[in-house]
């Protein structure tokens, strides 16, 4: 429960292509993210569900299923921003891998500039819609900064592991509407924990207090509204 809190976003990589796994991955742990890389989508499946990274770079053309395949099966459970990577200039493959749920997409050959600023669009816009330009969600003198990963209380960083941001990250994108405690333990774990509805109590309660201890006139107080049995809802500040 006190995984070190990363550097910036993690990012999973499924590419078998060597030389474009390895560019993608030196170009992005240069920008700051932290980078895990499989060549097929097995192994992919298993890093998704073992990390829950915050964006997924997936090539659909894989040597043992195609990448749509775990378009399909992230999308069943969280809604992890996806970016297809692809030779295929297809409209029809394009259009089925958003269909599926991919967030954008980038064809082969591209450059770490267009692909960069891509994967932070769609990281902007894993705030929800409540996020501005820049993928900050304000509320009061909260803010969530989905791209460099970090919450903040009237300027002070509040320090949390991956999976409290992660908690506070899908709450916030859904302002005064009810989140369920399964549908929070599906985004943030996955599921495999179906039915451990209890972790989700213990990490909102740990979120609560980190952030009451960066607000000390309370006015968070009533930010994450607790609804007995069934989940939470994002309140507004008091
Ligand atoms: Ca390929």
């Amino acid at each position: 429960m006190t995984a070190e809190r990363e550097p910036g976003p993690s990012v999973l990589i499924v590419e078998d292509d060597d030389a474009t796994r390895s560019a993608l991955r030196r170009d992005l742990v240069a920008r700051g993210f932290k980078v895990e890389d499989v060549r097929g989508g097995g192994e992919a499946l298993q890093r998704w569900e073992a990390r829950r990274p915050d964006v997924v770079l997936v090539d659909l053309g894989l040597p043992d299923m195609d990448g749509t395949r775990i378009i399909a099966r992230i999308r069943r459970e969280a809604t992890t921003p996806i970016l297809v990577i692809s030779a295929r200039d297809a409209e029809a493959t394009k259009v089925e891998a958003l269909e599926l749920g991919a967030d954008d997409y980038v064809t082969k050959p591209f450059g770490t500039a267009e692909l960069h600023a891509r994967l932070r669009a769609v990281l902007r816009r894993a705030g929800g819609p409540s996020a501005d330009a820049s993928g900050r969600v304000a509320v009061g003198p909260l803010v969530l900064d989905a791209l460099r990963h970090e919450v903040t209380v009237e300027g002070r960083r509040v320090d949390l592991t991956p999976r409290e941001f992660e908690i506070l990250r899908v709450l916030l994108a859904h302002p005064g509407r009810l989140v369920t405690r399964g549908r929070l333990l599906r985004a943030v774990w996955g599921d495999a924990y179906r039915g451990e509805d209890h972790y989700v109590h213990v990490y909102v309660s740990q979120v609560r207090r980190k952030l009451a201890a960066a607000d000390p006139e309370g006015s968070l107080r009533r930010l994450i509204v607790t609804e007995p049995g069934v989940g939470y809802r994002v309140g507004a500040e008091e």
